[in-house]
């Protein structure tokens, strides 16, 4: 396999979309042993196939505000991959979104659901649709609109979306409404439906416990626990709370939120009742990290920066990608950071990563580290297919044993000679070789 070569030739096929090529690039760079060392695969030509997304749509979504005006956004659904399952990742609304920050995500996705060890394929859409502003009909227009294209390439069977950046319970539910109006189902084609019609229990909370219980696994792996640990979390989105809530329950003490505008710093911690007027900040569609320093004036806010200038054992990136640099990087490892797990979709760039595997810091790639999001989906859909609905503590406790198993798998492939472990490396050895090796057995279609 020549890297350079494959790498040249995506960029002149994939112009203008650094975030896919960048992606791309960290995956194979990581795979290229495991492919030298098995003719099968380049007998298949699986690298060049599994880096080209099955199918894109883009489609045109227009939508009337409360002054009667009217708009045009972009919507989208990138079908990466379904080798091992029907195509399964989220919607995004956020005027960032482009089709090449989708094909990144998709991409990413394809892997990360590979590890979950469930039967699902990757994919990911969403829209350049600004839903920061809008008023409650606003919202539920665009959905609708959104929904009018996107049905005719869903199903319970053939792709099943979920929520990401700005889509929450509110917009998978008026999405969901749509659908069910049009193809008149009521089926499993959405996770992350509310409690009462489908959704699972934990689903909200499940990407940050997932994050958090993998960090406990690396942690586990030197001696060491969450407990009594100083974290330090970005944004306060829904990865961010449910990793503040998780590492409070196990004992730790969360410093720092952030938001495009800054970080707060609060050295008592951020919990229980903190976290609680957050959510409420943030449900009233309001700006929330400054506002908390007014209420907490133990609290410092700092315009313009991010979280990872404090002293922390374990830092926790939940919010956006390279949303953490080298310099960034090279601060947490001054200030002697322990262990780094993704709670986002590759937030550290490429340059912070090198540096946390140059230090030997336990560093939780988001395809490993924040699967608990998408394979507690997964078992929303199996609840949905057996027309139940288990327990707080079950769909918790398989969970946290998915968050192991995912551990393990990273471990078996990643651990170097001197017991290391990279889990870059071990995260996409496993997921490549199950995707790759039902590829193989479907042949060339
Ligand atoms: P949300 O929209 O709920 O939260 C995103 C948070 O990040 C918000 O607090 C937002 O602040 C903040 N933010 C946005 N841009 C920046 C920035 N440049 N600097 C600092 N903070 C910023 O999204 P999610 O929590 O759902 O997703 C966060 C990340 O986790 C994404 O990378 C997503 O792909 C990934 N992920 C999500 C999963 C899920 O289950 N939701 C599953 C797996 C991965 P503000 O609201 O003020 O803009």
């Amino acid at each position: 396999m020549n890297l350079e070569l494959i790498m040249s030739d995506l960029e002149k096929r994939n112009p203008g979309q650094p975030e896919f090529l960048q992606a791309v690039k960290e995956v194979l760079e990581t795979i290229i042993d495991v492919v030298s060392e098995n003719p099968k695969y380049d007998a298949a030509n699986i690298i060049e196939r599994i880096v080209e997304p099955d199918r894109v749509i883009t489609f045109k979504v227009q939508w009337i505000d409360d002054k009667g005006r009217v708009h045009v956004n972009r919507g989208y659904r990138v079908q990466f991959n379904n080798a091992i399952g029907p195509y399964k990742g989220g919607i995004r609304f956020h005027p960032s979104v482009t089709l090449g920050g989708l094909k990144f995500l998709g991409f990413e996705q394809t892997f990360k659901n590979s590890l979950t060890t469930l039967p699902m394929g990757g994919a990911k859409g969403g829209s350049d649709f600004d839903p920061k502003g809008k008023s409650n009909a606003e919202i539920m227009r665009f959905c609708q609109a959104f929904m009018a294209e996107l049905y005719k390439y869903i199903g319970p069977d053939k792709d099943i979306p979920a929520g990401d950046i700005g889509v929450g319970g509110r917009e998978v539910g008026y999405m969901f409404g749509m659908y069910k109006k049009l193809v008149g189902d009521h089926n499993g084609v959405f996770t992350g439906k509310g409690r009462n019609w489908g959704g699972s229990l934990i689903r909200p909370e499940a990407t940050g416990f997932g994050n958090v219980f993998f960090a406990e696994e690396m942690l586990k792996t030197r001696g060491e626990s969450m407990k009594g640990k100083i974290v330090a979390v970005s944004g306060f989105g829904n990865v961010s709370w449910g990793s503040i809530i998780k590492a409070n329950q196990l004992g730790a003490r969360v410093v720092t939120i952030s938001g495009p505008d800054g970080y707060v710093y609060d050295p008592d911690g951020i919990s229980g009742d903190k976290v609680d007027y957050l959510l409420e900040l943030r449900a009233s569609n309001q700006d929330i990290v400054k506002p908390y320093t007014f209420e907490y004036p133990s609290a410092q806010f700092f315009e313009g920066k991010r979280p990872w200038e404090v002293k922390c054992d374990v830092a926790l990136p939940c919010a956006i990608q390279n949303e953490l640099n080298l310099q960034d990087a090279q601060n947490l490892v001054n200030n002697g950071v322990m262990c780094v797990s993704e709670g986002a979709n590759m937030p550290c760039t490429p340059e912070a990563m090198e540096l946390f595997l140059e230090h030997k810091v336990l560093y939780g790639p988001g395809k490993a580290s924040n699967a608990g999001g998408v394979a507690t989906s997964g078992l929303e859909q199996t609840q949905n297919a057996q027309k139940l609905n288990w327990a707080a503590e079950e769909v918790e406790a398989k969970l946290h044993s998915i968050m192991c198993n995912i551990h393990e798998a990273c471990v078996k492939y990643g651990r170097e000679e001197d017991g290391y472990v990279n889990y870059v490396k071990g995260a996409n050895v496993a997921g490549f070789i199950k995707v790759a090796d039902a590829m193989i057995d479907q042949g060339v279609i």
